[in-house]
Order: C-alpha cells, then sequence, then structure tokens
C-alpha cells in the first residue's frame, strides 16, 4: 500500500510496480488543503525537475508520473486513508468511505502542506502562477520575480533562507514579521540583518493581497497600532511553516519534534514501525523538493520490496548483497 499522490508516492509505485508488488496506491481526496497528485499542483512551471529543458508545468509531470506508475499495472483509489492500525499484521488501512483493507507493507508519502495566511486573494493567485508563493527555491528565479521588489512573511529560519535565496533575483526584499524579533537561529537572522537588499518590516501582518491576474501589492495591518497600509510589491513568498500530513496515523509512527516522520536509519526509510517505510516531504523537513521526494520514494519501495522478500511475502528473491531489513524495537510478530 502506498498512501499519498505527490512524486514520491508515484516514483515508488513505479518500482514496486515493476517490481510485482501490486501496489495499490491511495492518492487522496481533493480538499480546501490538499490536492491529489500533491504540492505540484498548485505551481505553474517546474524547472529544477531533471529532464525537463526549459520546464514542465507541475499539473504535467504529476499526470506523467502518475501515467507512468498505471502502465505498469499500479491500482489507484481516489480516497483518503483516515485511519491505520499498524500494531498487528498484515497492517489494517481504513479509507475515508470504503472497507477496511490490509497491507503486507505500507509506505507512507503524504507530504507536508505549506501553510498559508488565508487571507484575500492569496490562494487565487498562488494557483494561477500570479506572484504569489510557499517555495523560493522553486519560484524564485522565474522572470516575474527578476528585479523586482518582492515581500516574505516569517520570522523562522524558513524565512530567512527565503529572503537569503531571494536576493539573487530580486531588487529588494522586504521581509515582513508579526512581531519586533525573529524566531529565526541567531546565525540566519544576523545574516538576513546584514544583508545590504533585505529590509526587515516589523509588527506587520498581510492583511490581504492585491491584484487581480498577478500581485500588485499587498495591505498590511500594524499589529501594534493596527494601522493599515499599502506597500507595491511584485511577488509574495509565504514562509510561516510546513505541515506533515500525519495525522491520520494516529500517533502509531514516531514523529520528529516537528511532526516529520521520523527515519531512525541514515540512508534508509524505514519508519519506527517494521514493515512501514517513509518517503518525500513527510519525512523529510530539509529538502523539501520534488527530486528528492521522488528520490526517496523509489528508495521507499526499494527497501519494501526487500523487506518483504526477507519475510517470504514477495516474488523477489533475497539479495545475498543486501543488508538484512532494518530492525528497530517496535516490531510485530513476523510471520
Ligand atoms: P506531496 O507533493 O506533498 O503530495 C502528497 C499528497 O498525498 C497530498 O497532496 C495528498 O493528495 C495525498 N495525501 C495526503 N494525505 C493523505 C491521506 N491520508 N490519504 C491519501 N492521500 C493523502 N519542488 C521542486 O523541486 N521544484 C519546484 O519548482 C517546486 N515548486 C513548488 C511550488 C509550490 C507552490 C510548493 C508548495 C512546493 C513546490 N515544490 C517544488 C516542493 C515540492 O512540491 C514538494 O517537495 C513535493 O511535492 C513533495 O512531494 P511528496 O510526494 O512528498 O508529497
Ligand atoms: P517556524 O520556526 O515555526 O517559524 C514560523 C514563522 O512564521 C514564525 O516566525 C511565526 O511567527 C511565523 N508565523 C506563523 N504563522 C503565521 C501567520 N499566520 N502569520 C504570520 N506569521 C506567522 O517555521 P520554519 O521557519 O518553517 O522552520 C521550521 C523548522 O525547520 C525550524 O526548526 C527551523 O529551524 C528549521 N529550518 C532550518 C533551516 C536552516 O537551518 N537552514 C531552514 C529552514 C527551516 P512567530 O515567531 O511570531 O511565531
Amino acid at each position: 500500500m502506498i498512501i499519498g499522490s505527490g512524486p514520491a508516492a508515484w516514483t515508488a509505485a513505479i518500482y514496486a510496480a515493476r517490481a510485482n508488488l501490486r501496489p495499490l496506491v491511495y492518492e487522496g481526496e481533493l480538499s480546501r488543503e490538499m490536492i491529489p497528485g500533491g504540492q505540484l499542483m498548485y505551481t505553474t512551471e517546474v524547472e529544477n525537475y531533471p529532464g525537463f529543458v526549459g520546464g514542465v508545468s507541475g499539473p504535467h509531470l504529476m499526470d506523467k508520473l502518475r501515467e507512468q506508475a498505471l502502465g505498469f499495472g499500479t491500482r489507484v483509489e481516489q480516497e483518503n486513508i483516515a485511519s491505520v492500525d499498524l500494531g498487528r499484521h498484515p497492517f489494517r488501512l481504513k479509507p475515508s468511505y470504503g472497507d477496511e483493507i490490509e497491507a503486507l507493507a505500507v509506505i507512507v508519502a503524504t507530504g507536508a502542506r505549506a501553510n498559508w495566511l488565508g487571507v484575500p486573494n492569496e490562494e487565487r493567485l498562488a494557483q494561477m502562477g500570479g506572484g504569489v508563493s510557499a517555495c523560493a527555491v522553486c519560484d524564485g528565479a522565474l522572470p516575474a520575480f527578476r528585479d523586482k521588489v518582492v515581500a516574505v512573511v516569517g520570522g523562522g529560519d524558513s524565512a530567512m533562507e527565503e529572503s537569503l535565496y531571494l536576493t539573487k533575483f530580486a531588487r529588494e526584499v522586504r521581509l515582513i514579521h508579526r512581531r519586533d524579533e525573529f524566531r529565526a537561529s541567531k546565525i540566519m537572522a544576523d545574516r538576513v540583518r546584514n544583508h545590504p537588499k533585505i529590509k526587515p518590516v516589523w509588527n506587520s501582518r498581510v492583511a490581504e493581497v492585491l491584484g487581480d491576474d498577478a500581485i500588485a501589492g499587498i495591505r498590511l495591518e500594524n499589529t501594534v497600532t493596527h494601522e493599515m497600509s499599502n506597500m507595491d510589491v511584485g511577488g509574495l513568498f509565504v514562509a510561516i511553516g510546513h505541515t506533515p500530513n500525519t495525522a491520520f496515523l494516529g500517533g502509531q509512527v514516531d514523529l520528529t519534534p516537528h511532526g516529520y516522520i521520523r527515519t531512525p536509519k541514515a540512508w534508509r526509510t524505514v519508519t519506527s514501525v517494521d514493515g512501514v517505510f517513509a518517503a518525500g516531504d513527510v519525512m523529510d523537513d530539509y529538502y523539501r523538493q520534488a527530486i528528492t521526494a521522488a528520490g526517496t520514494g523509489c528508495m521507499a519501495a526499494l527497501e519494501a520490496e526487500r523487506w518483504l522478500a526477507h519475510h517470504g511475502l514477495g516474488e523477489s528473491p533475497v539479495l545475498e548483497t543486501a543488508e538484512a531489513p532494518v530492525r528497530l524495537t517496535r516490531e510485530w510478530e513476523a510471520p
């Protein structure tokens, strides 16, 4: 079973299907917070996914990954997995509407969602490529932002990183924070304070994004005086944290302090539950890129295949050369 539908899930499905593991993907439902296909459904041009000279549209890339997985016999259900029972084997997974299903191995690839401000026009302009983004590394180099004054919202390390990155392209970066001190680590905050192109805007919150087809500016509220003002900007980057999609796991898989699935062994995707693997942004608070999600999806499928073989549950032979599957403390009784 593969849960999710971003680059990690479809890459895992391609590898699992080609290994005759008969993967079943639960790709999720359309909701206000998530789209089947994952975060790239929110973006226009992806310029840094290898193999696409001149870029590729996010939705088109996701269509192609899905099609490739289906071409090898991957089965798909368009539902969320609402809850899981990982305390016994086979694992039991409950979709939102359908009957409970059993799985011999599970790959969790449910991603993380960028937190948005939730102010008027923000979501609409983000979805239509109108100059609002939650990923400077992804979108900052686009021609629309070059030599413009752009705004970044947030006061944590992500906001510092996004601001510093944007100085490569933008004329000026206005860093808008709701308080008068950064939450970010000292070293990152110092870099920002000392950068000639970055201007902090303290005690301010974005109340509205202005513009019809593209951002024209932002409406700001001073959080101390409550005075309102407009600021002309050619881009808005929201960097107020991410929320990994792990609530449905009900605390049965160990998480990091920031809520990401913990993968305790370096270069492995095994989680605290033997037979459950994690890939993509749901286990990665550091790289958070489509190609790294796809890479860990590949790793999870190969690891699941070897794990199943080791337990006599798949068609694949046990590889003599491969290290035995990682064994952790919280494991069920192997069959
Ligand atoms: P996601 O893409 O997050 O997809 C996970 C999906 O799983 C969810 O959308 C949902 O449909 C499904 N799901 C979640 N919970 C459940 C459940 N319980 N049951 C069933 N299904 C579920 N990266 C780049 O490399 N280049 C870029 O240009 C780029 N641009 C970006 C632009 C934007 C606006 C954003 C927000 C991100 C961008 N990124 C980019 C980052 C990239 O999108 C992510 O790193 C990548 O999509 C992570 O893939 P993933 O497979 O881990 O999960
Ligand atoms: P974070 O540390 O939680 O910071 C989020 C920031 O956004 C805070 O400053 C917060 O303001 C602000 N914020 C939250 N909700 C807001 C809202 N609705 N409106 C306006 N502002 C809002 O998140 P993060 O920056 O993504 O970092 C997450 C973790 O990853 C941290 O541990 C961080 O150190 C790590 N990280 C490290 C690096 C690095 O080392 N290079 C880079 C990125 C992330 P308040 O301060 O007022 O709460």
